[in-house]
Formats: C-alpha cells, structure tokens, sequence
C-alpha cells in the first residue's frame, strides 16, 4: 500500500551538504511508489528545487508566518516559498508550540493562511506525557484538532494531513505502540467527523511522528488506520531514508 513519506530537518545541515543530500535522495528514491515529502529549512528551498523538480518528490517548509506578507522582520511568507517550489507545509510542531509559544489560536490563523496560498498543511498534534499519564490523551487531541481546524472549509481537508506526534516520543527514542498509534489514529478520524463529516473523517490522510527509524517503520508503518510517517532524526541520514521512502508497505 502506497504510504506518506515525510522528512523534517528541523535546524539541521547547510545548503551546500543539502545539496548532496537531495541528488543522492532523488537518485536513491526514483522507483518508489511512496508519496515523499522533504521539508528542509527556508535556506535549502532553491536546492530543493533544483534537484527536486522534475522528480516525485515532493518538498515544503517548517513553518510560514500567518500573515501573507508587509512588515513583519525575519518572517517568510506563505507566497515566498510557494514560488520556490514548495507544496507542503509543516504547521503546530510541537516544538514551535513549545519553544515559540505558537498557541492553537495561531496554528489556526497558519492553516488558513497556507491553505488560502495553495499549499498542503501537515498539521501536527501531539499530547505530552503528563497528559498521556492522566489518561487525557484522546481529549487532549480533539481539542487540538477542533482549535486548530476551526472555521476550515471541508473541501480543503483534502489538503491537510494531521500527524500524531506524541511529545514524549519526538527524538527520545519511545516510540508509541501500534495499538496506541491505531487508537489515536481513530479518535482524529471521529474528531473530523464530528467537525465535519463521515467521508472527509475517512479521506483524511494521517500519519505518525516520533522516533521512527531504520530498526522500526516497517513495523509501525503497518499500523491499521495509518497513511504514513513523518520522521526528524531519521531522515537526515540519506540511505536510511531512502529505503524507508521506496518500501513497498
Ligand atoms: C519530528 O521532528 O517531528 C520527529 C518526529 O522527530 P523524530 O523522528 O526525531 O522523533
């Protein structure tokens, strides 16, 4: 079954090792019948396009400012790397959440900017581990769910993934059960249907995020209700990702 391939780089690598990074990856990945999806930082978007184009995959940002464009220093808009390329954009990484102070609020302004451009969101969600413990979890996802997708129109689900990434399990190496992953993997479905519809809840493509590498995605990928996986520390090295990326799942 075709899956969802996403790489974050997060803050990592310079456009000049991006470069070898991205001929070896579109070499290394020409056969896979996958949907990949590279999101490099702002800086490597034109070597994105460089060596990007013309192949199947596919690339985007980390992150867009909310407003479209005008005096806001040091913020990329939406626009700007739509021009270069870019199809995809990640929104709500809990660590833009955390770090930045990004509130749900936000994250909805984002999504609605992005979605206005054309471009494909992959909105993350995420609860952490003291919300995990108190058994929250399930709650604590709908209502992120329902914040972040406030007053978005159903056909433009088609254009927004939502990824399930626990905080406890971003580059900890704790990866969430198959059996936990399927469950919240439902709960987003029936979070979308409640908010929208039965159809749009099983049109929606949802992935998982947190510590999946090399030694585990054929495993996880085979989750029931999972269309793919978005990976960070296991997507810097080019031959592992490349053979994550042409799996046949
Ligand atoms: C991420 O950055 O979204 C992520 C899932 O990281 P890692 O794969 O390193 O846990």
């Amino acid at each position: 079954m075709k899956k969802l391939i996403i790489g974050n780089f997060k803050m990592n690598t310079k456009p000049s090792e991006f470069k070898n990074y991205a001929m070896t990856f579109a070499t290394k990945t020409k056969n896979s019948k996958n949907d990949i999806v590279i999101c490099p930082p702002y800086t490597h978007l034109g070597v994105a396009k460089e060596f990007f184009a013309g192949t199947k995959i596919a690339y985007g940002a980390q992150n867009i400012c909310e407003e479209p464009k005008g005096s806001f220093t040091g913020e990329v808009g939406a626009d700007m790397i739509k021009d270069l390329g870019a199809t995809y954009v990640i929104i709500g990484h809990s660590e833009r959440r955390a770090k930045f102070k990004e509130s749900d609020k936000l994250i909805n302004k984002k999504i609605k900017t992005a979605l206005a451009c054309g471009l494909k969101v992959i909105l993350c969600v995420g609860e952490n581990l003291q919300t995990r413990n108190a058994k929250q979890a399930c709650q604590f996802i709908r209502k992120q769910i329902d914040d972040d997708l406030k007053g978005i129109y159903e056909n433009e689900l088609d254009s927004v993934i939502v990824a399930y990434e626990p905080i406890w399990a971003i580059g900890t190496g704790h990866v969430a059960n198959k059996r936990d992953i399927a469950k919240m993997a439902q709960t987003i479905r029936d979070e979308i249907e409640h908010q929208f519809s039965k159809k749009a809840a099983s049109a929606i493509t949802v992935v998982y995020g947190g510590s999946v590498n090399i030694s585990n995605y054929k495993n996880l990928l085979t989750t029931e209700g999972l269309d793919g996986a978005l990976m960070g520390g296991a997507c810097l090295d080019v031959d592992n990702f490349a053979i994550i990326a042409k799996e046949n799942y």
